[in-house]
Parts: structure tokens; C-alpha cells; sequence
């Protein structure tokens, strides 16, 4: 059995502030960036080892938050059946491509870390993707990463088996993926900071829900989710001027003043149309 843990960061154990997580903000100082850092470090290890301690054969974890760099490889639990992606765009057989080694051969995705969309009342720092987009849309219902993620995934008939996040993003998990196992690990006290269980024992929540999300999983417990194709993809933008840039894009469609609409033949476009993220993406191109 092979897991797919794709972590972002909001949603870990024992980060409480937006200080934390949000590290490239200005004015915040150096020692509580590495704090938060620690903190995910210290998340990643033990849902890691929980799994392995489930039987699973193989692990890829991936790091996403502000596009990865957030864990370090020297610091991570160190066994040669989990392979460590820094983050989240990467090499896979030689192609560049969004979420690194998810593919056929992947049996469960979780997404620990995670947080609600954007917009969402009650929760810690929600939002979706870029600060740019107030609204996501898969065949016209409303999600956020964590329906992307899992969208994306399920091109491949990967079902989500887990979210670990404050209460708001479990709950968006339950409601779009039912059956869905979760750990809630805080809850939001406003939009940037939050309470909840002591690191320790939000690892020890966390830990146990991947084991019983694994045994689920093991029983043929999950079906995977997939939107219909041809799938529409809709974004109602904050301001004017990023609709109109999104509409330079080839095959975007206008719909309003905010909203952009593409329409793609497979799940695993289901950001490509608009960001150009998923399989078989290009080069970067250096600027100088
Ligand atoms: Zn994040």
C-alpha cells in the first residue's frame, strides 16, 4: 500500500498564529517562522511513522506551503520506504509536474495541514490558493484546496482518505467527501489565530486517525470522488484587472466583470487551464 501525504501548513499541530504560518509576511521575527517550521517538522515525523507503523509499504510526502521549502530533509524521519518531496511542483521520470510521484500506483491521498476555503466564517486563515481568487468552482460547486487536491487526485482514482486541520476545514472535508476520516486538531478563535490541543496531543489525534484512515482504506472503505468530465471550472476573482489577465489565457471564457470560466477533458486539469499547474508543465523560464 502507498499513501500520499500532501502537507500544507496552516492546518498542523500546535500552529496557532498567523505569525506561524505566514512567515514571509513583513515584520515577522525570525524565531517564530522557525517556531512554526518546527512545528510542521515535528507533524510530518510522527504522521509519517504512524502510517509506517500501519503496514503501509511506501509514503510520499509532499510539502506545499508557499509552494514547499518548509521542511528540512535532514530533520525528517529517515526510512527508506518514505520519499521526501520539498515541494510541490517537481521531477517525476523526468517531467516537471504538480504533486510529484502521485499516480496509478497510489492507493490513498491525505492531506494533513489543510485549511478552509476561502470566505469560509469560522476559520483559521482560510483561503484558496493565491489571495487572488474569491471563489473556486468544479461543475459549479464551491470548494477549496482540499477539492482540488483531491480532483486532481482522482484522475488517477486516488480517493482522500484523511484531513488534518482546524474545525472549519474538517468539516468542509466530511461535507464534500463523505466518509472522509479526519483530525481536528484546533479551532479558529478569528480569522488569524486559533486554539486547540497541545502540540503533543494533536500529533498523538493526528497519528491515530491515519492508522484508522489506513485501516478503512485496507477494508475497501473509500470510493474516489470524481467530478464529471467535461468538468467546468469556474473562479470569481477579488478585483477586475486579474479577470481580465485570466482571460489572456488560451480557452478561458469570461463570464462577468470577476469570473472566468475553462473547461477541461480531465481531472487533472483541474488548474491547468488557469495556472498552468498539473501534468507536463514546462520549463520555467529564468528571468535575468
Ligand atoms: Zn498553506
Amino acid at each position: 500500500m502507498k499513501i500520499y501525504m500532501h502537507w500544507d501548513m496552516e492546518g498542523a499541530s500546535g500552529i496557532f498564529t498567523r505569525e506561524q504560518v505566514w512567515y514571509w509576511e513583513e515584520g515577522v521575527p525570525e524565531h517564530v517562522a522557525e517556531e512554526g517550521r518546527q512545528l510542521l517538522i515535528a507533524d510530518v515525523n510522527a504522521a509519517v511513522q504512524a502510517a509506517l507503523d500501519a503496514g503501509v509499504d511506501e509514503v510520499i510526502v509532499s510539502d506545499t506551503h508557499h509552494g514547499g521549502g518548509n521542511i528540512r530533509l535532514d530533520d525528517m524521519f529517515a526510512d527508506p520506504r518514505i520519499t521526501y518531496h520539498d515541494r510541490s511542483v517537481g521531477y517525476q521520470d523526468g517531467e516537471r509536474r504538480w504533486m510529484p510521484g502521485l499516480d496509478e500506483t497510489v492507493d490513498g491521498l491525505m492531506l494533513p495541514g489543510h485549511h478552509a476555503k476561502v470566505g469560509t466564517a469560522g476559520a483559521f486563515l482560510p483561503h484558496t490558493w493565491t489571495g487572488q481568487w474569491a471563489d473556486f468552482l468544479i461543475n459549479g460547486q464551491s470548494v477549496g484546496e482540499i477539492g482540488i487536491e483531491a480532483c486532481f487526485a482522482s484522475h488517477w482514482d486516488i480517493p482522500l482518505i484523511l484531513v488534518q486541520g482546524d474545525t472549519a476545514g474538517c468539516r468542509e472535508a466530511e461535507q464534500q467527501f463523505p466518509g472522509v476520516i479526519t483530525a481536528e486538531v484546533k479551532h479558529a478563535e478569528d480569522h488569524d489565530s486559533c486554539s486547540g490541543l497541545d502540540p503533543e496531543s494533536a500529533r498523538l489525534l493526528t497519528g491515530q486517525k491515519v492508522t484508522e484512515a489506513i485501516a478503512k482504506l485496507r477494508a475497501g472503505g473509500f470510493e474516489p470522488i470524481k467530478p464529471t468530465l467535461p468538468m467546468t471550472v469556474t473562479i470569481r476573482m477579488k478585483s477586475v484587472a486579474d479577470a481580465s489577465a485570466a482571460c489572456q489565457r488560451p480557452g478561458v471564457t469570461r463570464l462577468d466583470d470577476y469570473t472566468v470560466e475553462g473547461v477541461v477533458s480531465q481531472q487533472c486539469d483541474v488548474v491547468k487551464w488557469i495556472l498552468g499547474t498539473g501534468l507536463d508543465m514546462p520549463e520555467p523560464t529564468v528571468a535575468r
